[in-house]
C-alpha cells in the first residue's frame, strides 16, 4: 500500500502527492525541492481559513481594483521603483502623482515638480513629514544658540500608532490631548497649552483612525496663528490626512484644511486606503521645497548615475505608482467624486440603520468620512447579557470581519464597534451585513446567561468601583 502510495510521477494530481499528507515546514528548510504546482497549492492553502478581504470591513485598505489595475500592476510586479536610471518613467510617473496631488491639495509651489515623496504607506509619510518638522526646528534652535534636545509634538490621544513609533524612534516627547464625549476630536485650547518653545509641530487628523471623525484643521490654524504671533514661536502643522487626503479634496473642495492654511507645511496621505491602489503606498507633500530640510534628500551614486532619495527605505515597488496613476487617469476628480459619495451614501445608511436600533448608540450624530463607530445603549448595557465583543465574534461566522475595540485613554472603558466601507463595498452587502446584526441581536436576547466577555466586563467595571444593580 505504502509502495503505491509513493509512486509518484508527472501526471500525480496535486492532491495525490505526498505533500498533501505532510505537514507544512514550520522551522527549517526543507531539505529537497517541490513541484511548483504542489507549493503552490501549499501556500495557498494556507491563505484560505481567513477573512475575505472584501468582507474586512476593519481595514482602511484597498481591496478592489479594477481587472486593468490590477493587470498593469501585476505587471510591474518585477520593477523596483529605485531603479530610476533603468526605470526613469516610473519616476516621471510618481512625480506626477505628487503634482497631481499637490494640486488637490492647494499648494502654492510653483516649480514644475511639487515637492514631495511617496512612501509604503502614511506610516513612513507620516514619518518624512515628522522628521523634517524636527529638523526644521532644530536647525532654527541651533542658529539661535538655544537647546536643541526636548522636542516636542502635540495631537489628540486618538492618534494612529505610527506616531507613537516616529516619537520613540526619533526621541521625541509625545503630548496628546484626551479625547472624550465632550471633546470627540483635537481639543485646540487645550493642544495649545501643551504647545512650547520646544514644539516641532502639531498633528491634527484628517479621518480619526479610532471615530472617522476629522480635527477642525481651519480652527487649529486660526488659533495657531494668533498663538504664534504672541509667543514668537513658529509652530508649524503637518496633517495626517491617512483617510481624508482622498475623501475632503473630492467631497468637500471648499472645506481649508489644506496648503491654504498658512501653517499647514506638509500633509501625508494613504495612497491605499481612499486613493483607492492596493497595499503599500503612502504620499508626503511640502508646502514648498524650502520646508524640506536639505539633511532628508539623499544623493546616492547608484549603478553609474546620480539620483535623489527622500524615504526611509531603498527598494520598493514601483507597481502601486503605476496603480496610482491609472486610477487618476481612469477616474478623474470626477471618477474619484463618484465612488467617495457612494462609501459615504452607503456608511450614512449602516449608520441610520444602526442608529435605529434600540440596543445600539451610534459616537457621532452624522459621518463625515467613510466610517463610523457606534457602542451599546448605555441604558441598555446595564442589563445585557452581550458585549460589542460577542458580535464581533458572532458576525465572523458570516464572513464578516467588524472589530469592536475600546477607546483611548480617559474614554477607555467604552467599547465601540466600527465599520469602514470602501470601494466595493455595495449596498446589497450592507443589507446582508445589517441583517445578520439583527439576526445576532435577536439570538443575544434570548441569552439565559451573561456571556464570558460580559462577565468580563462586569469585573473590570466592578474594578472601577462602578458596580450595576441589576
Ligand atoms: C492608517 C493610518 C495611518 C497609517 O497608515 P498606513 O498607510 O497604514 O501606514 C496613519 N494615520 C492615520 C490617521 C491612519 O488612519
Amino acid at each position: 500500500m505504502d509502495l503505491l502510495k509513493h509512486k509518484e510521477d508527472t501526471l500525480t494530481d496535486v492532491f495525490g502527492t505526498r505533500e498533501m499528507r505532510s505537514p507544512a515546514p514550520t522551522e527549517f528548510i526543507p531539505k529537497g525541492k517541490t513541484a511548483p504546482e504542489v507549493a503552490y497549492q501549499m501556500v495557498k492553502e494556507e491563505t484560505y481559513p481567513q477573512t475575505q478581504p472584501r468582507l474586512n470591513l476593519a481595514t482602511f485598505v484597498t481591496t478592489y481594483m479594477d481587472d486593468h489595475a490590477t493587470r498593469l500592476m501585476n505587471e510591474a510586479i518585477n520593477v523596483n521603483y529605485i531603479d530610476e536610471t533603468e526605470y526613469p518613467r516610473v519616476a516621471v510617473m510618481c512625480g506626477r502623482c505628487l503634482n497631481i496631488l499637490a494640486n488637490l491639495w492647494n499648494t502654492p509651489e510653483k516649480a514644475q515638480w511639487k515637492t514631495g515623496a511617496p512612501g509604503i504607506g502614511s506610516s513612513e509619510a507620516c514619518m518624512l513629514g515628522g522628521v523634517a518638522a524636527w529638523l526644521r526646528w532644530r536647525n532654527r534652535r541651533k542658529a539661535a544658540g538655544k537647546p536643541f534636545d526636548k522636542p516636542n509634538l502635540v495631537m489628540s490621544s486618538a492618534y494612529q500608532v505610527v506616531w507613537e513609533k516616529f516619537c520613540q524612534l526619533w526621541q521625541i516627547e509625545l503630548r496628546t490631548v484626551p479625547i472624550d464625549m465632550q471633546h470627540p476630536t483635537l481639543d485646540i485650547e487645550a493642544a495649545l497649552r501643551l504647545c512650547d518653545e520646544n514644539t516641532i509641530c502639531i498633528v491634527p487628523i484628517a479621518g480619526v483612525t479610532w471615530s472617522g471623525l476629522d480635527d477642525d484643521i481651519e480652527g487649529l490654524d486660526k488659533a495657531l496663528d494668533a498663538y504664534n504671533r504672541r509667543t514668537g514661536f513658529e509652530i508649524p502643522i503637518h496633517v495626517d490626512a491617512a483617510s481624508g487626503g482622498f475623501i475632503l479634496p473630492f467631497l468637500h473642495p471648499e472645506r481649508k484644511w489644506d496648503f491654504r492654511l498658512k501653517w499647514v507645511l506638509s500633509i501625508s496621505t494613504s495612497g491605499h486606503k481612499f486613493g483607492l491602489v492596493y497595499p503599500g503606498l503612502g504620499w508626503v507633500v511640502w508646502k514648498d521645497k524650502k520646508y524640506l530640510p536639505d539633511e532628508m534628500s539623499f544623493s546616492v551614486n547608484y549603478l553609474g548615475a546620480s539620483i535623489t532619495q527622500v524615504g526611509l527605505n531603498f527598494s520598493r515597488p514601483a507597481a502601486q505608482i503605476l496603480g496610482q496613476y491609472y486610477n487618476f487617469i481612469r477616474l478623474g476628480f470626477e471618477g474619484y467624486r463618484e465612488i467617495q459619495q457612494n462609501s459615504m451614501d452607503i456608511t450614512a445608511y449602516c449608520h441610520r440603520e444602526i442608529g435605529k436600533m434600540s440596543c445600539f448608540r451610534n459616537f457621532a450624530p452624522e459621518v463625515v468620512n467613510p466610517l463610523f463607530i457606534w457602542s451599546l445603549d448605555p441604558e441598555y448595557e446595564k442589563t445585557a447579557k452581550w458585549t460589542l465583543f460577542d458580535l464581533q465574534a458572532r458576525l465572523q461566522q458570516s464572513g464578516w470581519m467588524v472589530p469592536a475595540y475600546t477607546m483611548p485613554a480617559n474614554i477607555e472603558q467604552t467599547i465601540v464597534m466600527r465599520i469602514v466601507v470602501r470601494q466595493g463595498m455595495s449596498r446589497d452587502m450592507a443589507d446582508m451585513l445589517l441583517q445578520d446584526i439583527r439576526n445576532a441581536v435577536a439570538e443575544f436576547e434570548e441569552l439565559q446567561y451573561p456571556t464570558p466577555s460580559r462577565l468580563k466586563f462586569e469585573r473590570s467595571e466592578h474594578q472601577k468601583g462602578k458596580v450595576y444593580t441589576h
